[in-house]
């Protein structure tokens, strides 16, 4: 915690570009270069390259994805939107112009929810664009090379309202967006992979001031944790030089992570001028209404969270593991449905199934599981039925998972039905009675920690199909 924290709040606003995974790049047929593996400049075309006469065509799965995501964000996706160029000259822009959306994005407004520190929060959206990637500089051996596998990719640029107040704000929202973006299935979101990349927005002013001070834009942060580091380092020097009585401007810099320091970039003053005018080459986009509702999305990773923990009575921790990935979160759901047991559907995850996972030498996940969710619903059933004990049900669920099938055939050939009939197992209370005298003296004068040991003993008996709860309850009155 700095020194100045007592004295000035820092006020951030996010710049995040994440990159959509659709099959080709934004404008043409190219594989969309999603992890930039490829040997260099072996994806592109002539659109691409920006060659004379080119025609760009939008690609139906960019929009496709974007309104997903638009929906995940609660944003207001525009019928209606438009593709503007943004001119500048760099060696990584072939066609000398970004194509963007200035005027007219796709989607305006929205929010995203998520925890922080156990708090709920909203940090609302203000806008989201579509607009094409550049390619890539490579500096080796005092040359630079220029690989254009990138250029063109789609990017979805969010733009948030200045609502952060702490470092803590800014991770948990962004943890909450790659979050977002998984869940809608519009990216992978992944930052060292560079499908995610963030530029604050900061300014400080003092505690209880009602207006903004002037803003430093940061660029260049490429992981989680070097946006923390990025973030202390801009208030401290922002603070020193309010205290040093020095005004400063509006800039971009840039961040080295190396050296923990930032440089400037631009200032407000030589702001290029990006001539930004509505692309000729390029219709509006129109969207059908019917294309924008269709993929809404009903319930988002925190309100699957929330519910778990405020209505199903989950603790934090489960809430939290069962409502990050979809996968995990629609299975938990179908099992609640088939089971009425949340808590029981809950562990049969978080302790059966992910230890069975984890025990297996190939990497697996619960779309890996070979039989119907309804039979792992049907285990926990029989469980809560008393027809099936807790222990035996994980043999039952182990080959649900490996091996498919119907989960009351396997209990029968595996013998495991659970014996609740009370004659037989009184029967067995008995002669583990006779077997033990010993223990059985032991008890009765006092040693009670003995009672565990013959429930052991009845349920060996009894190859493991006795209820012990009826056993405890024959055993108590026996012994007494
Ligand atoms: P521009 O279009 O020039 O980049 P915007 O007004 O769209 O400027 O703001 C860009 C980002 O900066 C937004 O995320 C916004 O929330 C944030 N921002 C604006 N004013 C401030 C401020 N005073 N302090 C911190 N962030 C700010
Ligand atoms: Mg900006
Ligand atoms: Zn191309």
């Amino acid at each position: 915690m700095s020194n100045y924290s007592a004295k000035y709040e820092i006020v951030m606003g996010l710049e995040t570009h994440v990159r959509v995974k659709s099959n080709t790049k934004m404008f043409c047929s190219c594989q969309n270069a999603i992890e930039l593996a490829d040997e260099p400049n072996t994806n592109v075309c002539p659109v691409c390259m920006g060659f004379p006469g080119m025609l760009p065509t939008l690609s139906a799965g960019v929009v496709d994805l974007a309104v997903r995501a638009s929906h995940a964000l609660r944003s207001d996706v525009q019928e209606y939107s438009e593709f503007d160029r943004k001119s500048y000259f760099y060696p990584d822009l072939p066609m000398g112009y970004q194509i963007t959306q200035m005027y007219h994005p796709i989607a305006n407004g929205g929010e995203v929810r998520t925890l922080v520190e156990w708090v709920e929060k909203t940090f609302r959206i203000h806008h989201m664009h579509i607009e094409n990637d550049a390619g890539k500089l490579v500096h080796a051996g005092g040359k630079t090379l220029c690989d254009y596998n990138r250029a063109g990719s789609p990017l979805m640029e969010i733009v948030t309202e200045p609502d952060f107040r702490s470092k803590a704000d800014v991770l948990a929202y962004l943890e909450e967006l790659q979050k977002l973006m998984r869940w809608c299935g519009a990216s992978d979101a992944d930052m060292e992979k560079g499908q995610l990349r963030c530029d604050v927005n900061i300014s400080i002013r003092p505690h209880g001031s009602t207006t903004f001070g002037t803003r430093v834009e940061l660029k260049n942060i490429n992981s989680f944790s070097s946006i923390g580091r990025a973030i202390d380092v801009e208030f401290e020097r922002q603070c020193e030089m309010v205290e040093r009585g020095e005004t400063f401007h509006q800039e971009t810099r840039g961040w080295n992570d190396e050296k923990w320091f930032s440089t400037p970039l631009r200032s407000k003053e030589d702001a290029m001028d990006y001539r930004y005018f509505p692309d000729p080459d390029l219709p509006p986009l129109v969207i059908a209404r019917e294309f924008i509702d269709e993929r809404s999305i009903s319930e988002l990773p925190i309100d699957r969270r929330m519910k778990y923990k405020n209505d199903y009575k989950l603790i934090e921790d489960d809430a939290r593991i069962l409502s990050n990935d979809r996968t995990t979160s629609d299975f938990y759901e179908q099992l609640v449905a088939l089971t009425w047991d949340p808590k029981k559907s809950c562990s049969y995850i978080t302790t059966v199934l992910f230890a069975i996972f984890e025990g297996h030498t190939e990497k697996m996940w619960l779309q890996d599981i070979k039989a119907e969710t309804a039979e792992i619903a049907e285990v926990i059933k029989m469980v809560n039925a008393d027809e099936l004990s807790s222990t035996n049900s994980k043999a039952v669920i182990e080959k649900l998972v490996f091996e498919w099938g119907i989960a009351r055939e396997w209990v029968e050939s595996l013998g495991l039905k659970q014996t609740n009939d009370t004659g037989a197992l009184e029967a067995i209370v008995d002669a583990i009675i006779a077997e033990n005298t010993g223990q059985v003296a032991e008890y009765k004068s006092g040693k009670e920690a003995l009672f565990g040991f013959f429930v052991g003993q009845c349920m060996k008996k009894s190859a493991g199909q006795g209820n012990p709860k009826i056993f405890t309850e024959i055993l108590k009155k026996k012994l007494s």
